[in-house]
């Protein structure tokens, strides 16, 4: 079986031996050694100023909008996880969908302007499959208007975009370390801010609002890594660049192959990640061939990201024709570090005769 991903396992004896760390010291959580020693890494690695690292993230969206205070309508795209709308909803906001460009697959910015109104707070909008958002019209559209910028930047562990880290944009931006994601730890994720005052205030929120073990500095809730999750992470970090050199080899495979199908448009100035290799079939009932295809041979791809989060069942189902036609026509194809070139050309000789 050939799923749309794998999660990358270190060797267990080097795993073991970051674990014992937390035996010697009998400290398995509360932001030991090991979470800030990862934390230290990470910020090396992505050279940011600040990282906080949480224990999902999906969290990380929803202490962001706490954090920043955001009341009423949020605008946000339709084409991402549907963590990205849940937290919108979860945090008593409401979401306002502005469709996506049909290329690059994010926001499309020329169309946030008609969506604001008195009620609007911020943007809160996915750098899908590692693809930065128009990070500068949304900064200038934010600053117009007062609004507050959260990215869900979940596909983006080390994407940097003209220069600088891809998680320095916006007021915040969150990223996952879930399993399925590039960068792993088991589950976990991270928040990340230029400002000082605010990845304090996220640091308060984040664990119970603590500021000692007596006294409380505003309302919080528990999202905080465990020291196995950051063992994890430490050991994983030193194999990043092994597993990116195989992903970028498996993309090239792919693309030398699949000559006839859409594929994701990078913004320029973007030095991407190899996260996921979506492909745009011509209509629904094609994508629905191929998938039969696939499966057939023991290959499963995914349609990310369907539905269109527009289309949810808690959201106002406002259309969003860019958005829903991609979501009904994409599939990610397997993606990962020790997917073999055989592998990749049966799936390619599938997809091809099955075209
Ligand atoms: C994976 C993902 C999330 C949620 O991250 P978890 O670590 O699974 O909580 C949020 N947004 C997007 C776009 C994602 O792909």
């Amino acid at each position: 079986m050939i799923n749309v991903t794998k999660t990358f396992l270190p060797p267990q004896e080097e795993y073991n031996a970051i674990l014992k760390r937390a035996w010697d010291t009998g400290w398995i959580t509360n932001r030991g050694a090991l979470v800030l020693e990862l934390e230290e890494k990470l910020k090396t690695y992505l050279k940011v100023p600040n990282i906080l690292a949480i224990t999902n993230g999906t969290l990380p969206l929803q202490i962001a909008i706490k954090a920043l205070e955001l009341k009423g309508e949020i605008i946000t795209t339709p084409f991402s996880y549907v963590a990205t709308t849940s937290s919108i909803v979860w945090e008593g906001c409401t979401p306002v969908f502005v469709d996506i460009h049909p290329e690059y697959l994010t926001i499309d910015e020329t169309k946030i302007e008609a969506a604001i109104t008195p009620r609007t707070s911020a943007i809160l909008a996915t750098h899908v499959f590692g693809n930065p958002c128009a990070v500068k019209e949304i900064e200038a559209m934010a600053q117009k208007y007062n609004l507050k910028v959260i990215y869900d930047a979940a596909h983006c562990f080390g994407v940097t975009y003209k220069g600088k880290s891809i998680f320095e944009y916006g007021d915040v931006s969150t990223c996952s370390f879930h399993a399925t994601k590039l960068f792993h730890t088991g589950e976990g994720g991270a928040i990340f801010t230029k400002s000082q005052t605010l990845i304090d205030k996220l640091f308060y929120h984040h664990n119970f609002g603590h500021f000692g073990p007596e006294v409380f500095q505003g309302v919080g809730i528990n999202a905080k890594m465990s020291e196995l999750q950051a063992a994890m992470g430490l050991a994983v970090l030193p194999y990043m660049q092994k597993i990116l050199e195989a992903r970028k080899g498996v993309v090239e495979l792919y693309k030398n192959n699949l000559k006839s199908l859409g594929v994701l448009k990078l913004r320029e100035e973007t030095h991407w990640n190899y996260s996921y290799y979506p492909v745009l079939f011509n209509n629904e009932t094609q994508l629905f061939t191929i998938q039969k295809l696939l499966n057939k041979g023991g290959v499963i791809p995914r349609r990310y990201f369907y539905p269109s989060l527009n289309l949810l069942p808690y959201t106002d189902k406002k259309s969003c024709p860019t958005s829903e036609n991609i979501a009904s026509r994409v599939l990610c194809l397997p993606l990962y570090h020790d997917l073999s070139k055989a592998e990749v050309l049966k799936i390619c000789t599938i997809i091809n005769e099955g075209l």
